[in-house]
């Protein structure tokens, strides 16, 4: 039986079948105690309504939601109105980012996460349990580790109370990552996100996205099954191993990108006793 905090990331809804999608999948996924979940947010603006509506509805209904929060191209008094909101609701908890340039980022000005973070302290104080991204495997858009690291460090002494990395598929690289980080006096829990393998494509195509590295052994035996039942019982031992790697080591908790799917998570959950 693995003790351990469990949390799940939700894709924010852009329409109402979505918006109900989600909530199945949530209530699939209750059986397992978790801590929070986090729903994310098109750094565009393009789910501020689907991202704010979904994480209230979760509140009322008396579970831990996190929203997801970037400036993109909004103007101050837009994310300093959505604060507000989450603060008036009683939210506690938020994931600060500087939002995917895919997901709408496409304004000249780039606001970087530690500039969120600091003016979330500054207009809140500390309300807010702030979480934010890490990077095992290194952002694809930093220059060398050393720059990964300095401004990693950056979020962490705005206000970070947290992290939450980028998924990945090898527990050296995370491993890794938290020495380099332990170096650099950085010392607040950096929880691995998990992502369940169910397609080779679908994977494929988001993590040449998000710069997430699929070793050469995974695609291979990926490529070699033609029938999705066999990918998922390959890629649900393959997940549950390295969750057992990460447990083991030490991490501080699991944070499983669901892509608003229950079973993929839950069959990795039960082979993980949880
Ligand atoms: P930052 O911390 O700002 O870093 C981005 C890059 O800029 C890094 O290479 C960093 O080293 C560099 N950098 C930082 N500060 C400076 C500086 N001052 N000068 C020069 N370079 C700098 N995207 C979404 O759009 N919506 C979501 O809901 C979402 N949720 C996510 C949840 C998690 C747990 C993770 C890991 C990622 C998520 N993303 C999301 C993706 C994320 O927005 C992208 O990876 C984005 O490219 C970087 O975001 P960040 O917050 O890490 O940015």
């Amino acid at each position: 039986m693995s003790t351990r905090p469990i949390s799940f990331e939700f894709s924010a809804p852009k329409t109402q079948a979505a918006a109900s999608s989600l909530r199945r999948a949530h209530d699939r996924l209750k059986r397992f105690e978790h801590e929070f979940v986090s729903v994310t947010y098109g750094a565009g603006g393009s789910t501020r309504d689907g991202t704010k509506q979904t994480v209230l509805a979760l509140n009322d209904d008396g579970v831990v939601a996190a929203p997801h929060l970037s400036f993109g191209g909004d103007n101050s008094e837009t994310i300093e109105d959505l604060l507000t909101a989450y603060q008036t609701a009683g939210i506690r908890r938020i994931v600060a980012l500087r939002g995917d340039r895919q997901s709408g980022l496409g304004t000249p000005k780039i606001i970087h996460a530690a500039e969120l973070v600091r003016f979330i302290r500054e207009k809140t104080g500390d309300w807010f349990h702030i979480d934010v991204a890490a990077y095992p495997e290194i952002h694809p858009e930093s220059k060398s580790v050393t720059s990964e690291i300095t401004f990693f460090k950056e979020k962490v002494d705005a206000g970070a109370n947290g992290a939450i990395t980028q998924y990945f598929y090898s527990a050296a690289a995370y491993f890794q990552f938290l020495e380099e980080c332990t170096k650099a006096q950085i010392t607040i829990p950096i929880v691995p996100g998990i992502m369940p393998i169910t397609n080779l494509t679908g994977l494929q195509r988001f993590s040449h996205i998000c710069g997430a590295d699929l070793p050469r052994w995974l695609v291979k035996r990926l490529e070699d099954f033609e029938e999705d039942d066999a990918i998922k019982d390959f890629g649900a031992d393959v997940v549950t191993r390295l969750c057992e790697q990460l447990i083991q080591g030490g991490a501080p908790a699991l944070h499983f990108y669901t892509l608003n799917q229950s079973k993929p998570s839950a069959r990795i959950l039960d082979n993980l006793g949880f």
